[in-house]
């Protein structure tokens, strides 16, 4: 079997793995205790925010541990919004993850917020002139994230905060996708708030990590015992955040080396699918892209089925992102992008880690090529 389906999930790595594992059993203290146990979960918790930070180019005291990307995306959105006095509108993109949508939406219901969508191309980038059009006086916040999900556009983000910066407007991403892909010093990026989950890249599930710049006002979503600095209340999950930072440190390791290898990869994997299926496309951007993904569309078929008959050859690939699988719903990015419905039930997604090599990922065209030949014999 061959997973390609890593930006649904990935392993946890064995290095992380044994990083993590004296906290979860020896060293299992309460960071918040006063003896002994507690004090070495303390320290523990200190290293791993000081690893993150250090991961993100800003300082410890910036960072927030969180339960994943959903949550980070939610305190970022509703705590930055609804702590900054501005006004109640806020800028996005029509692309974005439902963590991200769904709190906006939220914004919307519960406290009066008015929203504008930046348009998107056909390759998935937003325009810098659509962006700046979307900003207003009462703008309280801008979110948009480094790189998405589904089609692996990469936007200019740098660029885009700033332009929101040039009106005293905050810039959030969603660096979820982009993690172990893409370098994440916020300087470079120029942004006040970036979210993070492990289980992309090689940490568990349900631990993530929201940067947030300075002494920038939010207001905590979840209340209690006063952890993180106020921002995020409940005893903390030290050894996701030990989980973390170690993961964090293998995604900044020989970064160019590994973009360079996998970008040649994907290329040759991408010709090669088109190849195989002529009347295929490639979805997202063809150059401003991630390393790890590509996804297709398969007009006459239906992407599901291509899923089935790729996992009857031993491939695992998606035809979406996770968190919308289930739902009969066309995926909303293809659809923002100007796909027809029809065509964009036809997409599948492919996308590695490290882990997949070159050759492992060469041997999957065929694989699709039957898939979708089969397919459409059968007139699905
Ligand atoms: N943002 C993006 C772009 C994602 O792809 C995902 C997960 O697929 C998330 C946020 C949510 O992260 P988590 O699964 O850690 O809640």
């Amino acid at each position: 079997m061959i997973y390609l389906d890593a930006a649904a999930t990935s392993p946890v790595r064995r290095e992380v793995l044994e990083a993590m594992w004296p906290y979860l059993t020896g060293e299992f203290g309460n960071p918040s205790s006063h003896h002994a146990v507690g004090e070495s979960a303390a320290r523990a918790l200190a290293d791993a925010r000081a690893g993150v930070a250090s991961w993100l180019g800003c300082r410890a005291s910036e960072i927030t541990f969180t339960s994943g990307g959903t949550e980070a995306d939610n305190l970022a959105i509703k705590g930055i919004a609804l702590a900054n006095p501005r006004g109640r509108h806020i800028v996005t993109t029509p692309i974005e993850h439902e963590a991200v949508l769904e709190s906006v939406d939220y914004l919307v219901r519960m406290h009066g917020f008015s929203v504008t969508f930046v348009p998107v191309g056909r390759d998935g980038l937003i325009a810098a002139s659509d962006f700046a059009a979307a900003l207003r006086p009462d703008t309280t916040l801008a979110s948009v994230m480094l790189a998405n999900n589904e089609v692996g556009t990469v936007q200019p983000i740098a660029e885009l905060a700033a332009l929101a910066h040039e009106h005293g407007i905050p810039l959030h991403t969603d660096a979820v996708q982009a993690a172990g892909w893409l370098p994440l010093d916020v300087h470079t990026l120029g942004v006040d708030a970036l979210s993070v989950s492990g289980h992309k890249i090689g940490a568990p599930k349900g631990v993530g990590a929201l940067y947030m710049r300075g002494r920038i006002p939010v207001e905590p979503l979840i209340h209690g015992g006063g952890q993180e600095r106020g921002r995020r209340s409940g005893t903390e999950n030290v050894a996701g955040a030990v989980a973390l930072a170690a993961a964090a440190r293998l995604a900044a390791e020989g970064l160019p080396e590994r973009v360079e290898a996998a970008t040649a990869a994907r290329d040759t994997f991408v010709a090669a699918v088109l190849q195989e299926v002529p009347d295929a496309s490639l979805t997202g951007h063809a150059t401003s892209r991630l390393p790890g993904t590509a996804s297709f569309v398969f007009p006459g078929t239906n992407g599901e089925s291509v899923l089935l008959e790729l996992e009857r050859r031993g491939v695992v690939s998606s035809s979406g992102s996770a968190c919308a699988a289930g739902s009969e719903d066309a995926s909303h990015v293809l659809l923002a992008l100007g796909y027809p419905e029809d065509l964009a039930r036809t997409a599948v997604r492919f996308s590695w880690g490290p882990e997949v090599t070159p050759a492992q990922l060469a041997a999957v065209a065929p694989a699709v090529g039957d898939a979708v030949r089969a397919i459409a014999s059968l007139g699905q």
